[in-house]
Parts: C-alpha cells; structure tokens; sequence
C-alpha cells in the first residue's frame, strides 16, 4: 500500500490551495480530484468577485491556472474518486475507485458539494431530456427555446442571467414572495426583459411526450392555491447543495444538513489529522475565496501537525 504524508481529496479551490501550500512545505501531497476535476467553479460561468481578477475570469480558467500553480511545487494530481475510507486509526486509509488503497498521515477533505433536486419523479423521468442543474453546461441546447429556472439564490439568478442570453424566455420558479439573491443579482434579474419571476410558486410536475414540454405549477398567495401550467423546453434546478460528506459518515462529524463540522476558527475535524475545507465544511459563505482560504488554514494545520 502506498504510503503518504499529506493526501487531499477534492480539486475545487479548497484542494488545490492545499496543494499550493502543503508542497511548497515540501510535504509530497497527493490530491485526487474527484467527479467533477475543478470542483463547481468549472459549471459557472464568469467569476466577478475573486479578488485579483478585475475584469472577472471563467470559472474553468481559473480552475486551469490553480491547478497548474499546484503542479508547479510538485503537487501530485490524480485522477480518481474516494469510495470508502478506515479513519479509526493513523494512518488513516482511504479507497480509490474501489481498488486502489493509500495510507496517510494527514488528510484534507476538499470534496465540495453537489447539486441538489426537488425530489420529484419528473426529475429523473426527464434526466438529460430537459431537466438540468447545470444553466452554463447545459444552457447551449436551448438556444430561442423557453426555460424555467427554480430557486431564488445567487445560483438561480446567475443561471436566470446566463439562459436570458441563448433562451427566448425564462422563467424564474421562486416559492417565496422575494429573492434571497444579494441585490445587484435581483436587480439584474428583475430587470432582463426576457426573464418573468414567478413568486410564491412551486412545481408540481413536469410534463411532454418524450422531452419535457412543460411545468405544472401552482402558486399560493393567503392560503388559496391557483394551478397553472407553463409551456417550457428546459427546467433547470439551482436549489442549492448538498455537501459531499457522505464517505466519512462513519467517522467524522457532521451538522443535520452533511456539512463536516470543524472547530471554530479552524478546519480541524473531530479527528486529529484530519481536516475539512472549502463548500463540504462550509454552510454559511460557500464562496470560492473563502473555500481557498480554508485550504491554506488546513495546509498550515497539517504542516504543524506533522512537525
Ligand atoms: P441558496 O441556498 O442561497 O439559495 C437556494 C434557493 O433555492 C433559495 O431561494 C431557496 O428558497 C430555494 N430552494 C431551496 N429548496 C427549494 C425547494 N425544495 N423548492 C423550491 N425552492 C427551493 O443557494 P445558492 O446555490 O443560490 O447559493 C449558495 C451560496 O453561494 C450563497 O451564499 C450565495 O450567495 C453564493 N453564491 C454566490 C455567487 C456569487 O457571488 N457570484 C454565485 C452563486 C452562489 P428559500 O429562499 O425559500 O429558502
């Protein structure tokens, strides 16, 4: 079995910072990057507010240029996803694709959040044949076509936004009576002439022969419902996250919602040695900066650790 000091799990700005740091400490780490290489900030579109950028960079590129800084001090970036994991004891050990195994002395979890669905069988029914939670993946095929967009977050106006400029129409599924968006997203939003909020709404259903052509809606204001449908090419979710924890449930604390639970302050885990950073220990900012700022606070953690 392989034999390392530092192993880091997840490749979005939380991992790779981690990577920066822990290999300028010389400290060898392996980084596996996951399902999704580049974490979330490779199904975004342009990334405004991570400071040094002042004209903004595409999430992807950006992506791109962390993991070559990451590479540059030696960073050894793998392919491969985490499958099962034995954190009883040092070192802890961690499965790879279900085949390959690595012992460690430290460990940081880095593995981010994924996106969540309302839940309704229609979800699944229409599974890559109109349902998406992803507007910057998925947005080209609906190019003049007409979508909906649920949800009433940054994620769900930005996606709102982006559809706005390939779709005809787009509608906005909010189930309150306001956007939790910060204001220059509602602003925005509420503005686009191409964009309809649709406020106290929620789906039902989603209808079409073969891809979706359709939403069953119903809308509540004091108490009385109206049920209503729209015609629609595309239903895209942006709800939220669900952070990617689930492999380490067995050990590591988590909050009712999945999200690792860390001393305060820190990104300390409940086990020594191991340590979570970025949107998987993070319910409150889930913002790119502040998950490469937990990265470099778990890289200082595990070079202190080991020494
Ligand atoms: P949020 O948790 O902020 O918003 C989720 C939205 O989905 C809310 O409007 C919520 O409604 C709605 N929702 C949740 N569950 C359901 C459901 N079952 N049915 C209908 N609607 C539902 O998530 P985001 O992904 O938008 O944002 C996460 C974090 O990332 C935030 O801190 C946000 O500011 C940040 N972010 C920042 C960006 C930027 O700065 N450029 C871009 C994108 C995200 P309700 O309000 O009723 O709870």
């Amino acid at each position: 079995m392989e034999a390392v000091r530092c192993l880091i799990i997840g490749s979005g700005p939380a991992g790779y910072t981690a990577a920066i740091y822990t290999s300028r400490a010389n400290l060898a780490p392996v980084l596996y990057e996951g399902i999704q290489p580049g974490g979330q900030l490779t199904i975004t579109t342009e990334v405004e507010n991570f400071p040094g950028y002042p004209n903004g960079i595409s999430g992807t590129a950006m992506m791109e240029e962390l993991h070559a800084q990451a590479a540059r001090f030696g960073a050894d970036i793998r392919r491969g996803i985490v499958t099962a994991c034995d954190l009883s004891k040092r070192p802890y050990k961690v499965t790879i694709d279900d085949k390959t195994e690595i012992a460690s002395e430290t460990i940081i979890i880095a593995t981010g959040a994924s996106a969540k669905f309302l839940g309704l069988p229609d979800e699944q029914k229409y599974a890559g044949l109109g349902v998406s939670a992803c507007a910057t993946c998925d947005g080209f095929f609906y190019r003049k076509k007409v979508v909906a967009v649920v949800g009433g977050g940054d994620s769900a106006c930005e996606e709102a936004m982006y559809l706005a400029g390939l779709a005809s129409k787009v509608y906005l599924i909010v189930r309150k009576d306001y956007l939790r968006a910060s204001q220059i997203m509602q602003d925005r939003v509420q503005n686009h002439p191409n964009i309809e909020v649709l406020f106290n709404t929620n789906t039902l259903g989603l209808f079409g022969e073969q891809f979706v052509e359709g939403a069953h809606l119903v809308r509540t204001i004091g108490g009385k419902e109206e049920k209503f449908d729209i015609a629609i090419d595309g239903f895209f979710l942006a709800i939220g996250h669900k952070p990617n924890s689930d492999v380490f449930k067995h050990y590591l604390e988590r909050d009712e919602n999945g999200y690792i639970k860390t001393t305060w302050g820190t990104t300390r885990t409940n086990i020594p040695g191991v340590y979570a950073a970025g949107d998987v220990a993070d319910p409150n900012y889930r913002q790119a900066v502040v998950a490469a700022g937990m990265g470099c606070v778990a890289a200082i953690e595990v070079e202190r650790f080991l020494s």
